[in-house]
C-alpha cells in the first residue's frame, strides 16, 4: 500500500473514528477525492466526528444507505508508519483503535479552518530617523535572519513598545503581513559550537552521531552517573539528526520540563525548540501537531504523549530518565512511553536513546542479551565528584518524639548553613501526616469513597483522599466515638517536616516543594528555578526534586526514611528505592564543592540499602535479575494485570472467578492466573476492585491469548474490566 494511494469522489472508503465503536466504518469519498490516511469528518448519527481514512471500504453496508465523507481536513495525511504504529499499540496494550486515534489527535482545533494573523517582517526602507528603541527592533530582525513575528513577540524581543513598531511600519522600515496563525518553529541550526566534549563524551557521541547517519532502526542504553555530562551526549545525537534533515523527539518526565533545560537547547541550536506537555496552551498545541506533521518542526521536547505526534519523518527519539515511572501512563490507554519509543522507532527507522543514571532493569537486561547497545559514562564532569553516601542507624539516634530529623543529620545541616550552601532533604509523602488518628478510641480518619487513610494537609487545611481526590475539613469530634478534642496527626508528611525544619534552623529560609502546593505546574517551576539560584537554604521535597533539578549549590541530601519503599510486596521495590535514592543523591555536589548522602534507615543492613551505599550497581543488578529470572518475573517472564471494578462487590468477583475458571486459551500457552483477589486498594470512588494476574513465559503471543480469553465476558451494569499488559504498579 503506498502511501499516495487515492480515492476518487464516490469511492468507497473505510473511515477509522475517535468513537468507541472499534471497527472502520464505510463512507463514500468526498467531492475531489482523498488520499489514504487523509484526516476528515464525518457524519455519525446527527453528529460529525473526527476520523482517518484507513483504506478501501468492507462493502459490507448498504451501498444505498452510505454517507459521504463531509470533508478532508487541512492537515498532512497520517502516514503510513504512523498507521502501522497506532496499530501495533493497540495490538500490544489490548487498546481499541479508537482510543489510539483519540490518543494522536489530541490537539483542539484540528478540524477548524486555518486561521490567520498579523505578523511583522522587514521592509525596503531605512527608517527616516535612527533611535535606540528603533536599532534594537532591526537588529532583532536581523539576528533571526528573515523570520516574522508577531507584534507581541517582536516588542518583547527588542524590548520596545508597541508604538515604536507602528512608527517603523509607517515609515515602511517595517512590512505587515497575515500569515497563518500556525507559524514555523525558528531554525534550529545543528553547526553552532557544542560545548567541548571530554574524551568519553565524544566517544558516545560519535557513537550516537554514526548510528543516527545511517538512518536505520536502533536503540542505545546511555547509563552515566548524573552529571556526567549525559544530555551534552544526546544533544549531539540531536544534532546528527537534524544535520540529516530529520526530526527529532526528546521525552522527559513531565516535571523535568524546566526552563533550565529550554535554555540549554536553545543555547545548542541557537532558538527555542517546539514544546509538549499538559502545561501548554491549546493554541501551542494545535501548533506543534500541525508543524510537526509538516516537518516545519524539527524537535520537539515533551511528556510521553508527544510520541504520538505525526511526525513527518522522526529520525532519533531520546528517553531522559529513562526509568522514570511516569513513563508508564495509568489512565486510559495503558502504555509504557520507553517501550512505545521503540516501537516507533522500529517502524520508522529510528533511533532510540535511553538515558539514565539508574537504567530500568528491563533495559539493562536488554542491553546485557545484546538487543540494545550500551554506552557508559563514568564520571561526573569537571571537578564535580559523586557524593559519600552513608547511613544514620536510626536505632541508635535520639529523637524527641513527633521529630524526624536525627541530631546525627542536623549537625551535618548546620555546617552547610554556616558555609552558605544548601541542603535537602527527601521525603516521599506529600501533606502534612499520613494518618490522623483518634486517641481516644484509635480510629483512623478513612476516605468514604476508598480504602484508604485520609492524608492531613495543613497547606489547605483539610484531609485528601490520594487515592480520589475528596477532601473533607479536619474533623474535630471524632467521627467513630464522638469525643472531642482527641484527633492528632501521627507520622510525617513533606508540609510536618518544613516545620520541623523551620523549628530547628530559624534563621534559614526554607523551600517545601511538593506538586500539590502550588497552584500550576509553572508557578512550580518558578520557584525551582529560584532555587537553582540560590534563593533557598534548605529544600525540603517529594519525589519530583528526584528528577533531573540542577541545583549547583545543593551539597547535602538527607532522605528521610530510607526504608520506606522497601516496605511493599511489590516486585520492583528493591529496584525503585535503588533508583530514587541513587537519583536523590545525585542531586548533591553537582558543581564544584563535593557532596555527601545522608540515608536515615532502620534496617541500614538490608542488601538494598548496603547495595545503594556501596555504589556496586552492576552487583545490585545482576543479583536483582538473578532474584526474578528464579521467578519468572519481568523482564524475565510476561505479566499483565487484570482489573475488574463495579459497585456490586458480588458481582465483580463472580466476573473473576467466570474468568478463573474459563481459562482455556491461557493454558493453551502455558499461562497461570492468579486470583481473582482483592486488589492492594480494595475500593476507589465507591467502586470495588478486584485483581487477576496472569503470568507467562516471554516469547509467548500473550496479548492473543488473553483477547481471547476475556471476549467471551459480557460486562453488566456497571462493571468494567481492564488490562495492563506489563504493569509497573500494583494498586
Ligand atoms: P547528566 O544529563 O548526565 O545529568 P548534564 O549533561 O546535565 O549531565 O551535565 C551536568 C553539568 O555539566 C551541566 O551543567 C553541563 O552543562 C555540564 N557539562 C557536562 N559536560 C560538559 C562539557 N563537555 N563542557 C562543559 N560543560 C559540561
Ligand atoms: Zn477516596
Amino acid at each position: 500500500m503506498s502511501d499516495q494511494e487515492f480515492f476518487h469522489a464516490g469511492e468507497r472508503v473505510g473511515v477509522l473514528t475517535t468513537q468507541p465503536l472499534d471497527r472502520v466504518l464505510d463512507y463514500r469519498a468526498p467531492e475531489g477525492g482523498c488520499f489514504l490516511g487523509a484526516y476528515v469528518e464525518v457524519p455519525l448519527g446527527p453528529r460529525r466526528v473526527l476520523g482517518v481514512i484507513w483504506g478501501p471500504g468492507q462493502g459490507d453496508f448498504d451501498s444505498a444507505k452510505l454517507r459521504s465523507v463531509n470533508r478532508v481536513l487541512d492537515v498532512a495525511p497520517m502516514r503510513i508508519e504512523m498507521r502501522q504504529f497506532l496499530s501495533r499499540a493497540a495490538d500490544y496494550t489490548l487498546t481499541p483503535m479508537s482510543s489510539m486515534l483519540r490518543l494522536a489527535t489530541r490537539a483542539p482545533g484540528l478540524s477548524d479552518p486555518v486561521s490567520m494573523r498579523k505578523i511583522l517582517r522587514r521592509g525596503a526602507s531605512e527608517p527616516e530617523r535612527m533611535t535606540d528603541a528603533r536599532a534594537r527592533v532591526l537588529a532583532a530582525l536581523d539576528e533571526y535572519g528573515g523570520l516574522a513575528f508577531t507584534p507581541k513577540e517582536l516588542s518583547d524581543l527588542a524590548g520596545v513598545t508597541p508604538s515604536v513598531l507602528k512608527g517603523l511600519v509607517k515609515q515602511g522600515a517595517l512590512r505587515e503581513e497575515e500569515a497563518p496563525r500556525d507559524l514555523p518553529y525558528p531554525h534550529l541550526d545543528p553547526e553552532l559550537p557544542s560545548k567541548t566534549l571530554t574524551e568519553d563524551q565524544a566517544e558516545a557521541a560519535n557513537v550516537l552521531a554514526q548510528a543516527v547517519q545511517n538512518g536505520a532502526y536502533g536503540t542505545t542504553l546511555l547509563k552515566g552517573v548524573t552529571g556526567s555530562g549525559k544530555t551534552e551526549v544526546y544533544l549531539e545525537a540531536v544534532a546528527a539528526c537534524l544535520r540529516a534533515g530529520r526530526q527529532a523527539l526528546v521525552l522527559l518526565p513531565e516535571i523535568a520540563l524546566t526552563a533550565e533545560f529550554l535554555t540549554r537547547v536553545e543555547a545548542r541550536f541557537g532558538a527555542t525548540p517546539a514544546e509538549w506537555h499538559s502545561g501548554a496552551t491549546m493554541t501551542e498545541r494545535r501548533r506543534v501537531w500541525r508543524m510537526v506533521g509538516q516537518g516545519n518542526a524539527q524537535l520537539v521536547i515533551g511528556a510521553r504523549s508527544s510520541l504520538f505526534l505525526p511526525f513527518r519523518d522522526l529520525g532519533l527519539i531520546i528517553v531522559d530518565e529513562e526509568h522514570d515511572t511516569s513513563y508508564k501512563q495509568e489512565d486510559g490507554v495503558l502504555y509504557n512511553a520507553r517501550d512505545m519509543a521503540v516501537l516507533r522507532a522500529v517502524m520508522c527507522s529510528a533511533q532510540v536513546v535511553l538515558a539514565s543514571a539508574t537504567p530500568s532493569l528491563e533495559s539493562w537486561a536488554n542491553a546485557e542479551a545484546g538487543k540494545y547497545r550500551r554506552l557508559d559514562l563514568a564520571a561526573r564532569y569537571g571537578a564535580a565528584v559523586l557524593p559519600e553516601m552513608r547511613a544514620i542507624d536510626m536505632r541508635v539516634e535520639k529523637l524527641p518524639s513527633a521529630t524526624w530529623i536525627s541530631p546525627t543529620l542536623r549537625s551535618a545541616m548546620s555546617k552547610r548553613l554556616e558555609r552558605g550552601e544548601q541542603s535537602l532533604l527527601f521525603l516521599n509523602r506529600r501533606g502534612f501526616a499520613p494518618v490522623t488518628i483518634c486517641r481516644a478510641c484509635g480510629n483512623q480518619v478513612a476516605c468514604d469513597h476508598c480504602d484508604a487513610r485520609m492524608v492531613e494537609h495543613r497547606f489547605q487545611n483539610r484531609l485528601m483522599c490520594h487515592q480520589c481526590g475528596e477532601t473533607k475539613p479536619l474533623p474535630t469530634v471524632c467521627p467513630s466515638c464522638e469525643v472531642e478534642g482527641k484527633m492528632a496527626p501521627v507520622g510525617p508528611g513533606i508540609e510536618r517536616l518544613g516545620e520541623e525544619a523551620a523549628l530547628a534552623f530559624p534563621e534559614a529560609r526554607i523551600a517545601v516543594l511538593s506538586s500539590d502546593l502550588f497552584g500550576s505546574a509553572r508557578a512550580l517551576k518558578e520557584r525551582i528555578s529560584e532555587i537553582v539560584k540560590g534563593e533557598a537554604d534548605i529544600i525540603l521535597g517529594t519525589q519530583l526534586v528526584a528528577k533531573g533539578h540542577n541545583f549547583p549549590l545543593l551539597t547535602l541530601v538527607g532522605v528521610i526514611d530510607a526504608d520506606l519503599g522497601l516496605q511493599g510486596s511489590d516486585l520492583r521495590a528493591a529496584e525503585r528505592t535503588f533508583q530514587l535514592m541513587r537519583q536523590v543523591a545525585g542531586r548533591a555536589g553537582r558543581a564544584e564543592k563535593p557532596g555527601e548522602a545522608l540515608l536515615q534507615s532502620f534496617q541500614p543492613e538490608h542488601p538494598v540499602i548496603r547495595a545503594i551505599l556501596s555504589g556496586d550497581e552492576e552487583g545490585f543488578w545482576k543479583a536483582e535479575a538473578a532474584e526474578r529470572q528464579a521467578a519468572g518475573v519481568p523482564p524475565y517472564g510476561r505479566m499483565a494485570g487484570i482489573i475488574l471494578s463495579g459497585s456490586d462487590l458480588p458481582a465483580v468477583f463472580d466476573l473473576g472467578n467466570a474468568l478463573a475458571r474459563n481459562d482455556g486459551p491461557l493454558r493453551a500457552i502455558g499461562a497461570q492466573v492468579y486470583g481473582p483477589a482483592p486488589a492492594p486498594i480494595a475500593r476507589i470512588r465507591g467502586r470495588h476492585r478486584v485483581r487477576l494476574l496472569v503470568k507467562a513465559a516471554k516469547g509467548v503471543p500473550l496479548q492473543e491469548a488473553i483477547s481471547r480469553w476475556i471476549a467471551p465476558c459480557r460486562l453488566k451494569g456497571d462493571l468494567r474490566l481492564n488490562v495492563d499488559i506489563d504493569p509497573q504498579n500494583f494498586f
